[in-house]
């Protein structure tokens, strides 16, 4: 399972941003939200592994795509069997949970707050219209269901929720099979449904950039949780703080640079941005790496290929 490139951007980022930024805190707990929401996926994820379904089916987790009108869909998962094809949205909300269908408003009382969240039906109801639309494109016929399902045990549903498809995480098995009981048999060709779908699909960019003079520079210790920042000496980066020593640390480093501003270094970008200022040691860092070269002289840069946070297994 995937994490969205959002989600990869504001992970780096919670990471680089500078500590007395005005956007410092909001960062934080926007990182906190997507880890939450991805734990989330992943306890649906190991839900309906655990589940025998009676027809072929293939699931699509974090499910990006564009609609003609240019807006964004991002579906927590689609499940495609051969009778239907449900939508699910994830949400981690404590506290007792409410809903008033004539307003479409959704709340909470938590701690004795009360605060509105954006309605997850109306969320995923408008994914629903749209997958309706692209299957009537492509001229398939099979009903498109959805559910929003709550993966924090914690989390109470009110009965205003009884009537609308929406259930803790243990409830998904019983979902299905009362779909596969009460849909009609279509049995659609899901290689074709899922083809089109992978058609479809394309991963969304970061909802957000930022500007360079925003970020930390330098190398970050990993051991002091990115709060300081390490030493180059002889092919190793040493900690000021801790005293750990690490060579893979420089494609991390790399790795949030290409997140946060993009694959293409110079030598002036990867001085600047790894805090270094020799420039024939960052050459030959640069060059040892042995990146994809373009363009010539002052004008030279390097690609950071998209796997560097894996070359760290790698012996260089
Ligand atoms: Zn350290």
């Amino acid at each position: 399972m995937q994490k969205s490139k959002h989600h990869l951007y504001i992970e780096v980022l919670a990471k680089r941003i500078l500590p007395d930024d005005i956007e410092a805190s909001a960062i934080q707990q926007e990182f906190h939200r997507l880890e939450a929401g991805f734990a989330g996926e992943m306890k649906l994820k190991q839900t309906l592994s655990d589940y025998y379904f009676k027809t072929d089916h293939h699931i699509f987790y974090n499910f990006e795509c564009m609609n003609d009108n240019g807006f964004s869909h991002q579906m927590d998962a689609v499940l495609v069997t051969s009778y239907f094809i449900v939508i699910f949205e994830v949400k981690l909300l404590s506290g007792v949970l409410f809903y008033k269908p004539a307003q479409h408003e959704f709340y909470r009382i938590h701690n004795e707050k009360r605060e509105n969240f954006r309605n997850p039906f109306d969320q995923v109801y408008r994914h629903q219209l749209f997958l309706e639309q692209c299957l009537r494109k492509w001229q398939i016929t099979i009903p498109v269901y959805f559910a929003v399902v709550i993966a924090n045990q914690q989390a109470i549903l009110d009965e205003s929720l009884e009537k609308f498809p929406i259930f803790h995480i243990s409830g998904v098995p019983n979902f299905i099979e009362n779909l596969y009981r009460n849909t009609a048999k279509f049995s659609a060709n899901i290689s074709m449904i899922v083809a089109k779908l992978n058609q479809l699909y394309q991963t969304l960019p970061p909802r957000r950039s930022i500007s360079l003079d925003r970020l930390r520079k330098g190398v970050l210790c990993r051991q002091c949780n990115y709060k300081n920042v390490m030493d180059y000496h002889y092919g190793t980066f040493t900690c000021n703080v801790c005293r750990a020593k690490s060579r893979d640390v420089l494609f991390e480093t790399l790795y949030h640079y290409r997140i946060l501003i993009g694959e293409k270094i110079s030598n002036r970008q990867f001085r600047d941005f790894f805090g270094m200022t020799n420039i024939r040691t960052c050459s030959n860092i640069l060059s040892r790496l042995g990146f994809e070269k373009c363009g010539s002289k002052r004008g030279t840069y390097y690609i950071i290929p998209e796997n560097i946070l894996s070359w760290s297994k790698k012996k260089t």
